[in-house]
């Protein structure tokens, strides 16, 4: 019998474990082929969550519960349950039920397909603040024109078939964002469309802040065009500043005109001096970013399937 891991991140959901639990607990007697580990990681809440999910663990023994030290934010502690969940496939859903549990079916008949990862695309989130909306259409966008296609609308509510699990753990960086690597790693995806609700209790904890700093760091860990631009810039405006400079010089001594005073020459050979800064700085960055990759230490090529004897 094939077993299923839900694994859930869970900070300051004292009030949504207990329903979350039930609905993944309704969703199981629906799937009785299978065997159900209901993963839950606490991320460090400052509320009861985790007496909840102690309660949880004594009324139910497929329920995991586990604690982190700290608030790791929401990235590490589906990290953290990748690295010890035990299913063939696992499925990740946040804890205030903005992931429906009813349509764990449709993942796992996706699954059954033969699909690796079956991913979620969210519909539209029924009352999203304006500048939640605008930011995230902003990230796909320029997460685009970086050239790492992170499908747009796409959420963390996963399945991950247990290959993908094992490549999954090898990854060692710190800064992290797991919808870009499960698309990085390159597995056979299906879609799955799907309107968010709204958020039953408490607030969402991603604050317009964290959202920034979790795209910088995609960005930059994704993709290198804002160092490229940086040299771009620089080359382009030492570039420009040359051949102004050239002008002004023909102009004041070949043509002996004062049209130019001597303090846009000091102007000019300043914005001269300054992209070619930016130029040496753009490409100190190249280097930098090599570094960068290498310490990643990521892992080279992924294999799909290993046929052996
Ligand atoms: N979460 C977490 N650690 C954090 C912040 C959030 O584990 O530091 C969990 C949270 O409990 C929820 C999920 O991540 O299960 C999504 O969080 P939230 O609803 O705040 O984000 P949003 O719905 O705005 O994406
Ligand atoms: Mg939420």
């Amino acid at each position: 019998m094939k077993t299923i891991s839900t694994i859930v991140p869970v900070y300051n959901e004292e009030k949504n474990v207990p329903l979350m639990l039930k609905a993944l607990q309704d969703v199981a007697a629906r799937l009785p082929a299978y065997n159900f580990e209901f993963l839950f990681v606490n991320d460090g809440s400052r509320d009861g969550s985790w007496e909840e999910l102690e309660k949880a663990h004594k009324s139910d023994n497929r329920v995991v519960s586990i604690d982190l030290t700290r608030n790791f934010g929401k990235e590490l502690a589906l990290t953290a349950g990748v690295q010890n969940c035990r299913g063939d496939a696992a499925i990740f859903l946040d804890a205030d039920l903005q992931h429906p549990p009813e349509l764990i079916p449709q993942f796992v008949e996706k699954w059954e397909n033969g699909a690796e990862v079956v991913a979620s695309v969210r519909k539209s989130t029924k009352k999203k603040s304006i500048i939640k909306n605008i930011g995230s259409k902003l990230f796909y966008r320029i997460m685009h024109y970086c050239g790492t296609g992170i499908t747009p609308n796409t959420t963390d509510f996963k399945l991950i078939d247990r290959k993908v699990i094992n490549e999954l753990v090898k990854f060692t960086e710190h800064k992290r964002m797991f919808r870009g690597l499960i698309e990085w790693l390159g597995f056979r995806t299906e879609y799955i469309e799907f309107v968010a609700p709204e958020r039953i209790n408490g607030v969402a904890s991603y604050s317009v802040s964290k959202l920034v700093r979790l795209a910088v760091y995609s960005m930059v860990s994704y993709s290198l065009l804002p160092l490229k631009l940086t040299s771009y810039l620089g080359f382009l405006i030492a570039a420009v500043s040359f051949c102004l400079m050239c002008v002004m010089c023909v102009v004041r001594f070949v043509y002996r005109s004062p049209f130019f005073s001597p303090i846009s020459f000091v102007i000019v050979s300043n914005t001269l001096v300054l992209g070619i800064i930016l130029t040496a700085f753009g490409f100190l960055a190249l280097y930098i970013s090599q570094i960068q990759t290498e310490t990643m230490n990521r892992p080279l090529y992924v294999i799909r399937e290993k046929l052996e004897k």
